[in-house]
């Protein structure tokens, strides 16, 4: 596998760090927990979504695209990020918005929604639950190409296998990190939405024969569904990528029992994630993806999952900027 074959822009000048948490690890008396500092990324705001779009934007750029048009939930971090990117480039962005908890949004909304408009994003779509977003998204590029210009689709959370090389690249990058602090991890967490990160990380864990399990925390699906869908992904993107073997069914997991009620619904175990990782480490979660996450990553410690002498990674994928618009469910 050679990344370096894939056009790609850079949002992000230096590798992400690599942190360990020693006050959360002494509160949980649980194994060594470590953070991968991918809240840090490029582009405003930063977040996991920025590794994809170094890829996806230097394929829209190849393409002589002048627009990025994409879909997301009310508060997408993905959203916020491809018309940052957009701006970087000097291109426009619309953006459609798939309302998955009716009545949820609300176009003076603090978080993303502020920041869509900041950044001067062209227009905001909003659309109900269950709308084909592909043919919703068709409709955008049908309409600019219609006034002459070229817009470039890019699906939600940019997880297609061009998306996924930047977390095939993000599992290159820790390894080499991991080997030059001569810190070997045991076990990697990561938080599981469209499947885009968690399918790049196992596909750059398998290339490289990392031995390290990957464990994803549902953030929306069953267990099942998720599972089913990160290995599709994984297995498409392993092809693209040039890996000859396949990814194993086996090496894909991605557990559900943090999900909640729904897709960006708060739990207490989400709030208490939040505000412990604030506190004892400074870190910034969010209520949607990385609580949730974290909220998994507690609970497995609490259950005797990891052996105390482990070394557990989590990769914190960002979404600060959505803290502001949950004020009252995160406030003491
Ligand atoms: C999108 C997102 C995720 C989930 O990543 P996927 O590649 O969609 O699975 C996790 N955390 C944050 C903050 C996100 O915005």
């Amino acid at each position: 596998m050679n990344l370096a074959r894939f056009p790609r822009r850079r949002y992000t000048p230096n590798a992400t760090p690599i942190e360990p948490m020693p006050h959360l690890s002494a509160h949980l008396g649980g194994p060594e927990l470590w953070i991968k500092r991918d809240d840090l990324l490029g582009l405003s705001g930063g977040g996991n979504k920025t590794r994809k779009l170094e890829f996806l934007v230097a394929a829209a750029l190849a393409q002589g695209a002048d627009t990025l048009v994409t879909v997301g939930a009310v508060q997408s971090n993905h959203c916020r990020l491809t018309l940052s990117a957009a701006v970087r480039e000097g291109m426009k962005c619309r953006l459609i918005l798939e309302e998955r908890v009716p009545g949820s949004y609300h176009a003076d909304a603090s978080g993303n929604n502020l920041l869509f408009d900041l950044l001067g994003v062209e227009s905001v779509t909003v659309v109900p639950a269950g709308t084909d977003l592909a043919a919703a998204m068709q409709a955008q590029l049908d309409d600019l190409a219609a006034s002459g210009r070229k817009g470039y689709a890019i699906v939600g959370g940019g997880s297609n296998p061009l998306g996924a090389l930047g977390y095939v690249a993000c599992a290159e990058e820790l390894l080499g990190q991991s080997f030059e602090m001569g810190v070997a991890f045991d076990h990697i967490v990561v938080a599981s939405g469209s499947a885009g990160t968690h399918a790049g990380l196992l596909v750059g864990l398998t290339a490289t024969n990392a031995g390290i399990p990957l464990t994803g925390i549902n953030v929306r699906r069953p267990q099942a569904e998720q599972e089913g869908n990160v290995h599709k992904l994984a297995e498409a993107t392993a092809e693209f990528a040039g890996l000859k073997s396949g990814i194993s069914r086996d090496s894909v997991v991605a557990l559900d029992r943090w999900v909640g009620p729904g897709y960006s619904i708060p739990t207490a175990e989400m709030v208490e994630a939040v505000r412990l990782l604030a506190s004892t480490e400074g870190v910034l979660l969010d209520p949607v993806y990385t609580g949730k996450a974290m909220a998994g990553l507690i609970g497995l410690v609490r259950e005797g999952h990891f052996k105390p002498t482990d070394r557990v990674l989590f990769v914190h994928t960002g979404g600060a900027p959505v803290l502001f618009a949950y004020r009252d469910v995160l406030a003491a």
